[in-house]
């Protein structure tokens, strides 16, 4: 349930409202953007109580059956979310590019790369030091030593971190040497994961599931928001579907539909979703063009030698051009739009 409260509601008629939803056993998620305040509300049986919210002092409206992810949802949120990382925002108006090795191998490897990245137009230094491999025989990742490592290149090319947790016993620790938190595809309904992740206060990169549906996937960043942790972004990075040619499908629509029904910003991993480098180029580009806030793409500095995934990182050389294109595409289609906006 969604209270909508009236245009310049007073503090007292807010707290009121939360007052109501506490007593009757529920929990309230306010929302206020200044002008606009609004009220999430959930906990059992709390449906009950609408007529009496509805009649509290400052409330304009309240929305009984909104959809199930209701805090990720526009209805709660019509403007778009922006999250600041440090000197990065990821939302609104403009587009971030996360980028690194999938896994953290050693400190030549994450240096060179950070370097490429940095320098080659990343906004993010990305890489794995927890990887959930389909084998138990392959590189697990450096752990520990391997966050050590991201966190003194994060500062050594003064660039904020992602990488990924896969245990709840992780998530503290872990967010000690990591700006962004990434859940993984496999892990995207790893409800005790995602509770962990709520209760922090870093953004959470959470990764569509490889056989997850739109709606799923959003109610796993309502999981993150009723914990109270309303940095989600939400990362499409491919379906399993019959074609075998590419690692995954990449859902370009998924970008746009995500978008429509959520204020939460929407990115894409051509990486993942595609498995190619041959790929990577038209689906970063694909991505643009369908609103996607930005991209998060795997680099390696000597891909051939590298420990996971190296049929889709790209080169320092082939990033940086990558980086332009994908740039001079997002800078086109804002002019365009900017455009339209000036017409009478
Ligand atoms: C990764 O980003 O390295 C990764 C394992 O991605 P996904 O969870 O999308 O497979
Ligand atoms: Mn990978």
């Amino acid at each position: 349930m969604i209270v909508i409260m009236r245009d310049g509601a007073a503090v007292k008629e807010i707290s009121g409202v939360i007052r109501s939803v506490e007593s009757a056993g529920g929990q309230a998620h306010v929302l206020n953007s200044g002008q606009r305040v609004v009220i999430g509300v959930n906990g059992p049986g709390i449906e009950t109580t609408s007529k009496q919210l509805g009649a509290l002092a400052g409330v304009r409206e309240v929305v009984t059956s909104p959809p199930p992810f209701q805090l990720a949802s526009r209805l709660f949120n019509p403007d778009d979310t922006v999250i600041k990382v440090g000197k990065v925002a990821i939302g609104g108006g403009t587009f971030t590019i996360i980028a690194g090795p999938c896994s953290i191998e050693s400190e030549e490897q994450l240096m060179k790369t950070a370097e490429a990245v940095k320098t080659g137009g990343g906004d993010m230094l990305r890489g794995g030091a927890f990887k959930p491999r389909t084998s138990p025989y392959a590189f697990q990742g450096l752990g520990l030593k391997g966050l050590k490592l991201l966190a003194q290149a994060g500062q050594a090319f003064d660039i904020p971190v992602v990488t990924e947790v896969l245990d709840t016993r992780d998530v503290s620790w872990v967010s000690e040497y990591t700006d962004v938190i990434q859940i993984g595809a496999r892990n995207m309904q790893n409800f005790s994961l995602l509770k962990e992740v709520g209760k922090t206060n870093k953004p959470i990169l959470l990764k569509r599931g490889m056989l997850s549906t739109i709606e799923e996937w959003l109610n796993c960043a309502e999981y993150i928001l009723n914990g109270g942790n309303t940095h989600v972004i939400l990362c499409e990075r491919g379906i399993r579907t019959f074609e075998t040619y590419t690692r995954n499908t990449l859902d370009i629509s998924a970008v746009p539909a995500a978008k429509e029904l959520s204020h939460l910003p929407v990115i894409v991993d051509p990486s993942h979703a595609t498995g190619k480098i041959s790929l990577i180029g038209p689906t970063s580009l694909a991505s643009v063009a369908a609103g996607a806030n930005g991209l998060t793409v795997e680099v390696h500095c000597n891909p051939k030698e590298a420990l996971s995934d190296k049929d889709q990182a790209l080169t320092p050389a082939q990033f940086s051009d990558l980086s332009i294109k994908v740039r001079a595409l997002y800078k086109f289609m804002s002019t365009q739009a900017d455009n339209a906006n000036d017409q009478p």
